[in-house]
């Protein structure tokens, strides 16, 4: 079986090719620039790496937003971001028209982590679980009984609306739709807008953190409420600067109490946990996805 993966972002996109789920053959990093020169690169990698071969099928995983609808007229799109140029981008159809590959599987960046994770990592059992990025931006993979939750868009974990006391923090939030929601409160870009800093220059101690953790701590408490995972898997490289004692205490206070299972309680930092996969996560899950297309392809041909 021969597979590829693709892990589209904001500053990269990875590519990869395995015979074997789980194991990379061969990579490769590509700069995010423009549509037409990112994926035309992406091409070329394929086409040199298979030495000609047609993939059994190919994983996408983007960032978004994203239509997954099957059936929808924009199918397979990235819809509204704002990165300048990928707004509605027909990524799949562009890939599709110069990949040679058998099918494609296409989801969100963060439900394949979800999906490596579940498969390799610190989710590997665990069907229902969250897998959330906290790094320019913030988002999250549901896996519901082991699928990724889709529904009417898919989730939109950054985005939601979380309570600020404006005296204490004055800060009017970055995202540029919704200003303090989640993302823009306490993502990589509202850390730096905050401190006129880059994330990793600043020291374990900074106030930043511990605000970026309280913030973090009101949304995955809503994440609990909402969507019961059984484990919460954060990743992202501006979870590396959390502190994660804050962001377990903050859960358990803002929950309260209210709901009795010992991972909300004194097994909580069992409970929402580093990633295993670091940052491969994404790029495996692609390939877990494009797996799984080659597996549904046959029963169905049975
Ligand atoms: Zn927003």
């Amino acid at each position: 079986m021969l597979l590829g993966g693709i892990e589209g972002g904001g500053t990269k996109f990875r590519c990869g090719v395995s015979t074997q789920p789980g194991r990379l053959a061969a990579e490769v990093a590509i700069p995010t620039t423009t549509p037409e020169e990112t994926l035309g690169r992406v091409a070329q990698f394929f086409r040199e790496t298979t030495g000609g071969r047609r993939l059994d099928a190919l994983g996408i995983a983007s960032f978004g937003p994203l239509d997954l609808r099957h059936g929808s007229q924009t199918y397979g799109y990235i819809t509204a971001t704002p990165k300048p140029q990928w707004n509605d981008v027909d990524l799949v159809g562009r890939i599709a028209a110069t990949v040679a590959t058998d099918a494609i599987a296409f989801d969100t960046d963060v439900n394949a982590a979800a999906i490596a994770e579940y498969r390799w990592g610190a989710g590997r059992g665990v069907g229902t679980l969250a897998y959330v990025t906290v790094g320019t931006g913030i988002g999250a993979g549901i896996l519901v009984d082991g699928r990724p939750l889709h529904g009417l868009v898919h989730p939109e974990f950054g985005h939601i609306r979380i309570p600020q006391d404006h005296e204490a923090d004055t800060f009017p939030g970055c995202c540029p739709v919704h200003g303090n929601c989640l993302e823009g409160l306490a993502s990589g870009r509202a850390v730096a807008a905050r401190t006129a800093a880059l994330p990793e220059q600043l020291p374990p101690d900074h106030p930043v953190w511990s605000l970026a953790a309280h913030y973090l701590a009101l949304g995955l408490a809503n994440l609990i409420c909402i969507a019961s995972p059984e484990k919460i898997i954060v990743g992202g490289g501006v979870s590396q600067g959390l502190s994660w004692s804050a962001l377990h205490a903050g859960v358990r206070s803002t929950l309260g109490g209210y709901l009795r299972p010992p991972e909300l309680n004194d097994a909580i930092s069992q409970y929402i946990v580093p990633p295993m996969l670091g940052q491969d996560a994404g790029l495996l899950g692609a390939l877990a996805m494009a797996e799984a297309a080659v597996t549904q392809e046959a029963s169905a041909a049975t």
